[in-house]
């Protein structure tokens, strides 16, 4: 038995679950927030119970030593010996990184490097692991990132068709996102369907506040929804998804505003919050929609399209899928838009089971049993994955 710790560190904020392994049990769990700021705020959630207070947290690293000296308190351990590894999640390994790796100077090195294509994760990643190698000198820290489960893409997926030196000068193609998410569901969803990993072709829909689809056969991503950075693929709580590239320099030119401007638009106010008007929060604007604004409907609409169109092409790309599977905050929760979706993918043969889809919560399937491509709901849980990949890769017994 071993406990990790998986982390998620960004720029003002730390969240962790410690774990149990190889039995993947939740020991605690939460965040600390608002770090640098005049006052702070870490929950901590552990033995059924929830906890809040209120600390000045300076930097990344006075809450790590807050982390772990509550985690003696509190009886959680009762030595920081019983830390047998930490998994950081990593936004950006670009094209170095074919697996989690243990963390060293020129594993940090590279991931500083790759702070172009991931400036507000990169650097606070890094933060967050020396924080946790000072407070724990002696434990091994493996980095785990969201892009190796997109680097088995095949160049024809992973291309675009820009001038081939900006590939081979400045790294221009899709990277994707959400892999380690990606990766959890596609291995769930293939244990689900009973089938070995190898024989399944599931195309997986990560529709939280970033929302991203992928094409995975036999276990391996063939093909993702988002690019260089999460701005590509379909709409988002506040992210554009795809357009015409020239809307950028029009808008420039109609506002007065510089390139970087209006992508940071494109990033942080529109999809949801943009069309609708009036929040990046799905529950939001689906209130707006049952009380008949048609910004909201229109929102709900647009981003479905996206979805099967997607889907609609992975269907084609992979030759055919057995299983699409929903997850993330809106993929878990949101009945209607997975309604909206897979009514619209009947001519694939797609039969939703309304009652499994509107009435039970937690991990199922909502397809009818005659229905040809299998539908699951699969909460993902992407610390669990970090915790694996710890264990695996600094060989935690
Ligand atoms: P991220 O991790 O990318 O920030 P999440 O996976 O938490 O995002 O998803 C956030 C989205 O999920 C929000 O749009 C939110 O409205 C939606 N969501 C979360 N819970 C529910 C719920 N119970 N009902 C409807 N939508 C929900």
């Amino acid at each position: 038995m071993a406990k990790i710790m998986a982390v998620n560190a960004g720029s003002s904020s730390i969240k962790f679950q410690l774990l149990e392994m190889p039995a993947e049990t939740l020991i605690a769990s939460g965040v600390m927030e608002r770090i640098g700021l005049a006052e702070g705020i870490f929950t901590i959630k552990y033995d059924g119970k929830k906890e809040e207070t209120h600390p000045v947290l300076p930097t990344h690293a006075e809450g790590v030593q807050l982390l772990l000296d509550t985690l003696i308190e509190k009886k959680i351990v009762k030595s920081l010996d019983e830390i047998s590894g930490v998994g950081h999640r990593i936004v950006q390994g670009g094209e170095y990184f074919k697996d989690s790796t243990l963390v060293d100077e020129s594993v940090v090195e590279k991931i500083a490097e790759l702070a172009d294509l991931a400036p507000l994760h990169n650097p606070a990643h890094i933060i967050g692991i020396k924080a946790f190698q000072k407070a724990l000198p002696n434990v091994p820290q493996v980095v785990v990132f969201d892009t190796v489960f997109h680097q088995t893409m095949p160049e024809e997926a992973y291309m675009y068709a820009t001038p081939y030196e900006w590939y081979t000068k400045y790294g221009v193609r899709k990277y994707g996102a959400h892999g380690t998410s990606h990766k959890y569901v596609s291995q769930r969803a293939a244990e689900l369907m009973g089938k070995p990993l190898e024989e399944t072709k599931t195309i997986v829909c990560h529709l939280g506040n970033g929302a991203s689809i992928s094409a995975v056969e036999g276990g391996k991503c063939k093909d993702t929804s988002m690019g260089l950075t999460p701005l590509e693929g379909i709409p988002m709580g506040t992210r554009s998804g795809n357009l015409d590239p020239t809307v950028v320099s029009y808008i420039c030119q109609k506002e007065n505003l510089t390139a970087a401007e209006v992508v940071n638009i494109l990033n942080k106010k529109s999809g949801y919050l943009g069309m609708s008007g009036r929040s990046n929060d799905a529950r939001d604007v689906t209130a707006g929609m049952n009380e008949g604004d048609h910004r909201c409907k229109l929102t709900f609409d647009v981003q479905a399209k996206r979805i099967v169109d997607y889907i609609a092409a992975y269907y084609v790309y992979m030759g055919g899928c057995d299983c699409i599977a929903f997850t993330a905050g809106m993929g878990e929760n949101l009945k209607h838009l997975r309604a909206n979706v897979c009514n619209r993918l009947g001519v694939l043969g797609v039969k939703l089971d309304p009652v499994l889809n509107d009435t039970f919560s937690d991990e199922r399937i909502i397809s009818t049993p005659d229905s040809k491509i299998k539908v699951y709901i699969i909460p993902t849980n992407e610390e669990v994955m970090i915790a694996r990949d710890t264990v695996r890769v600094a060989n935690i017994k």
